[in-house]
């Protein structure tokens, strides 16, 4: 592990810490507030408000007012407001990338900023989406015209997670916009600012009640917007416990949802793949540089049991010589875990896997009790090795930079091995055999799969789970027809 020291203090710009209604900023009806913390050298860094149902109440009913007329505008004149959306974040995505980077902990070089650049791609290509909202004409009789019409839902319910908070916002209010919806989001507690931001930009160019944001608490705040009865659609993206509980409630009021939940996905690698290129690709693959605080983290690794000492010994310098440190610095390639209970719950983990039999600890482990490192939640890359997948840390989606480690021999066996679970959101094979690694890649259980890669989404194509990995997609054109409007069919008698 490599240690970056120092400490970039330069300002970072907060932002709005409040809750965006009907277009005013607010401090929120009860009055309470929730502190936001910084994972790096957890300093409290301000408060946003705690809302609650009322606030949620407001937000919904600013959401429904302003329904009307900009689910009639043009659709292209939305899709402006999308591009000059997208400009106007580009031209700040700096301030937007030491932001996400100071609360979430992601470092500014490896995530926050291509996060915060990539939101101006998403609304961009979402803004230059918009004429592509068509219908269909069906066969029928000469004196009869049958057609369908893509219609928007109504308001939009959008929670999303703390680990690409700005990134998985955006690609939820861009296709709902553009599809003449109005939304109301919740971001996570952990990171709310980036958030604010974003609607604070976006903000500038909407009509006052087309983007609503609230703040606050899951249980409390974002299940009222998930329960209200004017929500028309819910999209949620976080974990696969809530997800269910998200399930529950849309069925009380037969909303329709979509859902990107949790994962621990494989990947798969081939004898003839013990290079440092496909090293690189693995720690990719495993978000190592995210922390690992990805749903699309390949967590379980199943390496060919001819390569399996070899390749992890070069995995093993490659992750050692990750800069762990400074989020904000350009060095760090490697920032913080989020908060204290995720850091201690990842803790745990690698408590457990030192004291099992039969694993082993082939790098990282406890984070250091002394030393600049230990004034913030670091965790360093740690790889265990284990014969099973069936043991718990193969199967349970820890949300940290483990890697487990498993030997494999036969094919049919590491496909067998690798679809053992309830996710099935992603998957990565690499092999210098294009033809057999497409052909796994086929027969894997998962909604993604990459072959000799482990790079992140590509905005254009349809991204999501099977299984308890989610209900849905996002990030493409089809994604945003799918979760974003409904199809109405009508039949005209042309007889005179
Ligand atoms: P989480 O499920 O705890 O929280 C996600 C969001 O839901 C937060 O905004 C939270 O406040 C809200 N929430 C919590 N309880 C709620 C309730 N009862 N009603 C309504 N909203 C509620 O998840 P997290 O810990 O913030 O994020 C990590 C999880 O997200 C991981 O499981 C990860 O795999 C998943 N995730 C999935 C994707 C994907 O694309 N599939 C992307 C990112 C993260």
């Amino acid at each position: 592990m490599q240690e970056n020291k120092s400490n970039a203090n330069s300002s970072v710009n907060l932002g709005p810490n409040q809750l965006l209604i009907n277009g005013n900023w607010e401090q929120g009806c009860g009055g309470e507030v929730i502190a936001v913390e910084c994972p790096a050298n957890k300093k409290i860094i301000c408060s946003v408000p705690r809302g609650n149902s009322e606030d949620v109440d407001k937000a919904v009913n600013a959401a429904e007012s302003a329904f009307s007329s900009w689910s009639r505008m043009p659709a292209s004149d939305r899709g402006r407001f999308l591009l000059r959306i997208a400009d106007a974040i580009e031209s700040r995505a700096e301030e937007l990338a030491r932001l996400v980077a100071h609360e979430t902990g992601n470092a500014i070089r490896t995530q926050s900023r291509p996060e915060a650049y990539g939101c101006a791609a998403i609304f961009r290509y979402f803004g230059g989406l918009s004429n592509e909202l068509k219908g269909t004409t069906y066969p029928a009789p000469d004196d009869v015209l049958c057609y369908t019409k893509r219609e928007p839902l109504g308001v939009v319910a959008a929670i999303v997670p703390w680990n690409a908070p700005v990134s998985l916002a955006s690609a939820k209010i861009a296709p709902a916009l553009c599809a003449g919806n109005t939304v109301v989001l919740k971001p996570a507690e952990d990171a709310p600012l980036g958030v604010l931001w974003l609607a604070s930009i976006c903000s500038q160019f909407l009509p006052p009640g087309v983007l609503n944001v609230v703040t606050g608490i899951g249980p409390e705040c974002g299940s009222a917007l998930v329960n209200h009865p004017k929500v028309r659609k819910v999209s949620f993206t976080g974990s696969t416990a809530v997800g269910k509980g998200i399930i529950r409630a849309a069925a009380e009021g037969v909303t329709p949802f979509s859902l990107e939940l949790g994962g621990k996905s494989p990947t798969i690698v081939f004898e003839d793949s013990d290079n440092s290129k496909v090293v690189e690709g693995v720690a990719l693959a495993m978000r190592f540089t995210r922390q690992s605080q990805s749903c699309t983290a390949g967590s379980r690794l199943f390496l060919h049991e001819k390569i399996f000492d070899s390749f992890l010994e070069k995995l093993t310098t490659y992750v050692n010589s990750l800069v762990i440190g400074d989020p904000l610095e350009e060095l760090t390639d490697t920032g913080t875990i989020i908060n204290k209970k995720q850091f201690n719950r990842v803790c745990e983990y690698i408590k457990e896997g030192k004291e099992t039999p039969n694993v082993d600890l082939i790098t990282g482990g406890l984070p250091p009790t002394t030393g600049s490192l230990s004034q913030g939640y670091f965790l360093q890359p740690t790889v265990f090795s284990c014969n099973s997948n069936d043991w718990k840390l193969a199967r349970e989606e820890i949300f940290g930079p483990v890697l487990m480690a498993i030997p494999w021999r036969d094919e049919d066996d590491v496909i067998r091995m690798a679809n053992d679970t309830h996710f099935g959101l992603a998957g990565f094979v690499f092999s210098k055999d294009t033809g057999r690694a497409i052909r796994i890649a086929h027969q894997l259980d998962a909604g993604w799969v990459q072959v000799n890669q482990g790079k992140g989404q590509s905005i254009g194509q349809p991204y999501g789970g099977f299984k308890q990995s989610g209900i849905g997609k996002e990030f493409s054109l089809d994604s945003m027809i799918d979760s974003y409007t409904r199809l109405k069919s009508v039949t005209v008698n042309l007889g005179s």
